[in-house]
């Protein structure tokens, strides 16, 4: 199998709809040892069946990560439980609602500092923490989204998080890259989880893309699951530093496609049947 005595940690999973939970049980399936980390003690209830189903019930650890203790702590009893670590995701994102909707002139500082914080500024912290336990061949991989490139409707303060996290990605990727640690970010297609929930117009998104991406569908947590193991594994060995889309295709289209009716005239290509 291709995880075969790899481990690693998984920070984000918050219940079975996340993609971090898509990347894991690819994972697993390949025979990777995977911890596990949550946010709050609600969140716990869910992480830890979760965990269990990957036969990780001993490895779950609490981990905000706008709580530099818990980062500290964590560090130490991943030393103690796995010893040296052969990948990070980093699946975490947060912005307050009103970061979220509305119009992008009005967002406060204290929405975009927090933003910021989690979003971004968590993968140079937990990477920066974790480097001592990582192997000479360790893969980080996080999560971004075409906002961060590209204009989308009410995604606001997170498009431009995630911009700051696809160069942090860069940055990170050349720092390490002389220690044989490679940092990359899938930027998937939209999906319905917890965090999307929180936002504005999501199902018109996800109807948008699935009318307008080339193969015509969203994609699955499983989906994006098969492209993070390859990136966590040995089978992207010199990928570094890339910003690999799971989207379906979406993000190559500069217009929507056109089609044709019976008669011979155009007409666009949207799901909403006109
Ligand atoms: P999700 O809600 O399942 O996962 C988000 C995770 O972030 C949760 O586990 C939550 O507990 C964690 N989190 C939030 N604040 C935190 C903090 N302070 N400390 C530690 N953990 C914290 O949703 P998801 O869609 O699986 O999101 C995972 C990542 O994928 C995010 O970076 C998101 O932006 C990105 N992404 C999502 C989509 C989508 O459409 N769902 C598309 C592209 C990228």
């Amino acid at each position: 199998m291709i995880m075969n005595g790899k481990k690693g940690i998984i920070l984000g999973v918050a219940n079975n709809k996340s993609i971090a939970y898509g990347i894991a049980k690819q994972c697993a399936a390949q025979g990777a040892t995977i911890a596990f980390t949550y946010l709050n003690d609600s969140l716990k209830k869910r992480v830890e069946p979760i965990a269990a189903e990957f036969g990780s019930e001993n490895l779950v650890y609490p981990c905000d990560v706008s709580n530099i203790d818990e980062i500290k702590q964590l560090v130490v009893s991943l030393q103690k439980d796995l010893g040296q670590i052969d990948f990070v995701v980093h699946s975490i994102a947060f912005a307050p609602k009103e970061g979220l909707c509305g119009r992008f002139v009005d967002i406060s500082k204290s929405a975009f500092d927090i933003a910021m914080d989690v979003s971004v500024y968590s993968l140079i912290e937990i990477t920066r923490h974790l480097k001592p336990l990582m192997s000479s061949e360790c893969s980080v991989l996080t999560l971004s989204y075409l906002g961060g490139v590209k204009y989308i409707p009410n995604y606001n303060l997170m498009g431009v998080a995630k911009a700051a996290l696809e160069m942090s990605v860069k940055y990170l990727a050349e720092d390490l890259g002389k220690d044989g640690i490679r940092v990359n970010a899938i930027s998937a297609g939209p999906i319905k989880t917890l965090a999307a929930a929180g936002i504005g117009e999501f199902r018109f998104m996800l109807k948008w893309n699935e009318a307008h991406s080339p193969m015509k569908k969203n994609v699955t947590t499983d989906e994006v699951g098969k492209s993070g193991m390859y990136l966590l594994s040995d089978l992207s060995s010199a990928v570094t530093g890339e910003i690999h889309y799971v989207d379906a295709g979406y993000s190559i289209m500069g217009m929507p496609a056109v089609s044709f009716d019976e008669n011979g005239k155009q007409k666009i290509a949207w799901g909403g049947g006109e």
